[in-house]
């Protein structure tokens, strides 16, 4: 009787630990880490709205949608390798696109639910800046299309 209410008691408290508001429901938590006045200091307007407000730049404004140089995209917000030039293809869509980043652990994707409309977001796994979103009608090997800002991007050239 008394191993069935320790049990119950348990079981109790196991379920206490994943409650609403506990880490498991909260958002996401990344290495690099700033308040929102520190990110708007640290970034342009537009960098700002774009990786920390999930904003889009309008096609064919940014500077690297035409962008053919060798070289690497690492994160406006946190420098870390998110792209490069070999995995980089001309879309017509207006945005940067890749078929894949240089790293699988650079990118993580989530659910967006916006503007009526399901797609996979994507943001870098180091400080969790928007980048864009990933389509599934990109080129071979991979028939993925990251379509991703340009102000999310800063370009290393080769
Ligand atoms: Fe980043």
């Amino acid at each position: 009787m008394r191993k069935t209410l320790l049990l119950g008691l348990t079981l109790w408290l196991a379920g206490c630990a994943v409650a609403p508001g506990s880490a498991q429901t909260s958002a996401p938590t990344y290495p690099v880490t700033h308040s929102e006045e520190e990110w708007r200091k640290q970034l342009s307007d537009q960098q700002f709205q774009v990786l920390r407000k999930k904003d889009t730049e309008r096609a064919f404004t940014g500077k690297y949608f035409d962008n053919h140089d060798a070289g690497q995209y690492v994160c406006a917000g946190c420098g870390q390798l998110l792209f490069t030039s070999r995995e980089k293809f001309d879309s017509g869509t207006g945005w940067p696109s890749f078929f894949q980043p240089a790293a699988a652990k650079a990118v993580v994707e989530a659910r967006d639910s916006s503007w009526g409309m399901e797609r996979s977001e994507v943001v870098c796994s180091n400080c969790g800046g928007h980048l864009g979103h990933v389509f599934e009608d990109g080129p071979k090997p991979t028939g993925l299309r990251y379509c991703i800002n340009s102000a999310s991007l800063e370009f290393k050239k080769q």
